[in-house]
């Protein structure tokens, strides 16, 4: 039986693990310690073939969950731009090709974007968190935030689409915004506190893997 004193975070995207770890940090979770797939030897991280968020968040919490033990928790998220019929969505890591770096899928989102004929481009950011125990996925949380995409990049916060992905009630892209400021509104600040609170009310029952 695997006891949430132990949490393995199933990502190796920095950016990722820093805004997570950000969360954690602030939520006081002190007996529990946390770690990445990166700390498990041998880990092979699955396929994400689903064409959903949700689908690809709980193949990776559970995979990362049975491997290690422990319970584990992962992210799947993406840019989803209204103009380009929610693309790149799932394949947002992967939109330029596969080990496609942000600098390549930044391209590629102004590539098509100044294929249209369009001023505005509303966008969403998704995050769907998954938490898995070894024998089971036990809930998953959503969150979004809503933007548009600029043709004018600002800031060097962030990572992956942010210099391009701006807030119009903020007036700044979400690279312009401090770590405590994105995770307060962000789609992936939204899921890991609901996350956080979900673990927080069901502590007593989470001794042991449902
Ligand atoms: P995943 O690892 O398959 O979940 O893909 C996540 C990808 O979505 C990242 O590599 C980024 O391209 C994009 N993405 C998700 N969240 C953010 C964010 O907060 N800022 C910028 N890009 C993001």
């Amino acid at each position: 039986m695997a006891q949430i004193n132990s949490l393995i975070v199933a990502t190796t995207n920095f950016g990722k693990i820093r805004e997570i770890q950000h969360e954690l940090d602030s939520a006081g979770l002190s007996f529990m310690t946390t770690r990445t797939i990166a700390d498990l030897p041998g880990y092979q991280s699955p396929q994400e073939d689903q064409p959903t968020f949700i689908g690809n968040a709980i193949i990776k919490a559970t995979a990362a969950a049975k491997y290690a033990g422990s319970w584990a928790l992962a992210d799947d998220s993406g840019l989803c731009v209204r103009t380009l019929g929610g693309m790149p969505g799932v394949y947002s890591a992967r939109f330029a090709g596969p080990n496609a770096t942000d600098t390549q899928n930044n391209a590629k989102l102004m590539a098509e974007i100044q294929n249209l004929d369009i001023d505005h481009h509303p966008a969403s950011y998704i995050c769907v968190i998954a938490l898995a125990c070894p024998q089971a996925l036990v809930a998953t949380f959503t969150g979004h935030l809503e933007g548009e995409i600029t043709l004018s990049p600002k800031g060097s916060g962030g990572f992956g689409y942010d210099p391009y992905f701006f807030i119009p009630p903020l007036g700044r892209t979400a690279a312009e915004l401090t770590l405590d400021e994105k995770s307060q509104i962000s789609h992936r600040g939204i899921a890991i506190r609901s996350a956080i609170q979900w673990i927080r009310l069901n502590l007593p029952q989470l001794s042991a893997c449902p």
